[in-house]
């Protein structure tokens, strides 16, 4: 009989081994997939809450694992930051983006919200991947950096932004009120945008506590003059809601679900606007 320390040693050697396997391919399946153009980009609209026009889009990515079929950018994206890979992949929807730029509108107040991770703002990455994709294929006005308050604001290199602003691209809060970052950093950061959460639209006339937070946020970007985006609107009652207090952009299923880019002209032209 093996003594139990040489027994433990054994099963945690193997527990160890196991966490590093399933690291690795998980690193090898993401670079696989990037080689492999798995990887889709998928857009869904921004609409004024007054007069319905289309003001701009959201990229969303969206990968077709041939393994394991259509994976959520809510599983991957967490797991492709945890491996440092998130900036692999945020280059490839900027140049995917610019590839199929031409399928949107080229004027400077139509918007193109791409999220970006806090990591990717270090070394002046970003900057040099927009001098490479961006700068040069659209106007900076047309750019909106989404950064979601999950992420550790705090690493974010506040000269790449007051160089990003001072270039015309705009700054977004993504996720506003569900990240543990403090109001401080509102004053720090001075975005342009605050996309109010999925969750804050979802709570109106459902949920106390959560719409009085929905309240809360209204009131602190129209006083701070913030522009808000209200993400997640499903039903008729939201939107009324959210036009009556002050929330001037809707995104969400009641007016279209993502859809691949090449799908967007159509469904421009067939709303009219
Ligand atoms: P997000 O940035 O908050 O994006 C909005 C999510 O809400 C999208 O989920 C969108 O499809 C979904 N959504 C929009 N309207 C509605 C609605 O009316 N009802 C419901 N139930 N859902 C709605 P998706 O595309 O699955 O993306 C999930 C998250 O993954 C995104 O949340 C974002 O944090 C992340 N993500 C997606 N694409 C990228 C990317 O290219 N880069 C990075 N860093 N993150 C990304
Ligand atoms: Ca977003
Ligand atoms: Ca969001
Ligand atoms: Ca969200």
């Amino acid at each position: 009989q093996l003594p139990l320390a040489l027994m433990l040693s054994l099963l945690l050697g193997y527990l160890a081994w196991l966490v590093t396997a399933s690291r690795m391919s998980f690193t090898w399946e993401i670079n696989l997939g990037l080689a492999a153009r798995e990887f889709e980009l998928f857009c869904q609209p921004l609409l004024n809450a007054r007069t319905q026009q289309c003001m701009g889009v959201e990229i969303l990515l969206r990968w077709n694992n041939p393994r394991q079929g259509w994976i959520s950018p809510d599983v991957f994206i967490p797991l492709a930051e945890e491996h440092h890979l998130i900036v692999p992949l945020t280059r490839y929807v900027l140049a995917e983006t610019v590839r199929q730029i031409d399928y949107f509108p080229a004027t400077p107040d139509f918007h193109i919200g791409i999220n970006v991770a806090a990591s990717h703002f270090r070394h002046g990455m970003l900057l040099q991947d927009l001098n490479r994709y961006w700068f040069s294929a659209r106007p900076v006005q047309q750019l909106i950096v989404e950064l979601t308050e999950r992420d550790a604001l705090r690493d974010v290199d506040y000269r790449l932004v007051r160089e990003l602003r001072r270039k015309g691209a705009k700054m977004a809060i993504d996720d506003f009120g569900t990240g543990n970052s403090s109001l401080s950093w509102l004053e720090k950061l001075r975005p342009d945008v605050l996309k109010i959460d999925k969750s804050f639209t979802t709570a109106i006339g459902t949920d106390a506590v959560n719409s009085t937070v929905t309240d809360i946020i209204i009131a602190l970007g129209q006083r701070l003059h913030i522009e808000l985006v209200a993400e997640g609107v499903e039903t008729e009652q939201q939107a009324r809601y959210l036009r009556q207090h002050g929330v001037t952009l809707l995104q969400g299923y009641l007016y279209a679900r993502p859809m691949p880019l090449r799908d967007f002209p159509k469904w421009l032209t067939e709303r009219g606007s």
